[in-house]
């Protein structure tokens, strides 16, 4: 079985290069045309598939455009809105307090830095990340969701379970180039390849990766 292990800094830029190579094309899954809109997808897409957020969300920001039409909201119209996705009670809840206070400390216009965005209720680094990134083109960090931290650690680019241990592994070994997009190219590696039972014969580091050969979910 193979083991676990941290790459150098040499392995890892080889193998960012090769990954980001090989995945060109990717980019952040929910569509959005503001950063509000942004806010809201991503609040709603939490254990959610992009899928599902993607097919109500033309109709819920045709109907909700403004921070403060979301504060505004009732919650069971902004609840039934949102009535697809799980949690969505809670999520509209969520949804409803995280707009009033952009309204309320903003004027309406979401924050563009990490210390503004993680104050607001509902928001942790991970989106923080993910709305810098993608509404304003800041790349402070780089969103660890559950694909970032399931191939990270296949790939060796961090051992560490808690996301935001592993952003700072993936900060100290990856080239701030990469960083705006280098989630969803793990996203899209572990989606096509990197499964849960990898097909390591398929994979393009395949000849760098520490976990290459493994045939469980580990
Ligand atoms: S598919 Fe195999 S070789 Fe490729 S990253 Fe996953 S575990 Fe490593």
């Amino acid at each position: 079985m193979p083991v676990a292990r941290l790459l150098d800094h040499k392995e890892a830029a080889e193998l960012v290069e090769k990954l980001s190579n090989s995945y060109k094309n990717v980019h952040y899954y929910l569509s959005f045309s503001t950063p509000v809109d942004l806010v809201a997808a991503a609040i709603i897409s939490a254990q959610t598939r992009d899928e599902t957020v993607n097919k109500l969300t033309p109709a819920l920001f045709a109907k909700y455009k403004t921070a403060k039409d979301y504060a505004d909201a009732k919650l069971d119209d902004l609840a039934k809105d949102i009535g697809s996705v799980t949690f969505a009670g809670n999520k509209a809840k969520n949804m409803i307090s995280t707009f009033r206070a952009i309204s309320e400390k903003y004027g309406g216009k979401v924050p563009n830095s990490m210390e503004q965005l993680t104050e607001l209720p509902g928001i942790g680094r991970k989106t923080a990340n993910t709305i810098l990134i993608n509404a304003y083109g800041i790349a402070e960090g780089i969103p660890v969701d559950t694909w970032v931290i399931k191939v990270s650690y296949r790939l060796g680019l961090s051992l560490n379970k808690n996301p935001e241990k592993i952003e700072l592994d993936l900060m100290k070994l990856i080239d701030k180039r990469y960083w705006h997009n280098f989630a969803y190219v793990l996203k899209a590696h572990g989606k096509a390849i990197c499964q849960a039972v990898p097909y390591c014969s398929k994979c393009p580091v395949s000849g760098i990766c520490p976990k290459n050969g493994v045939t469980t979910r580990n």
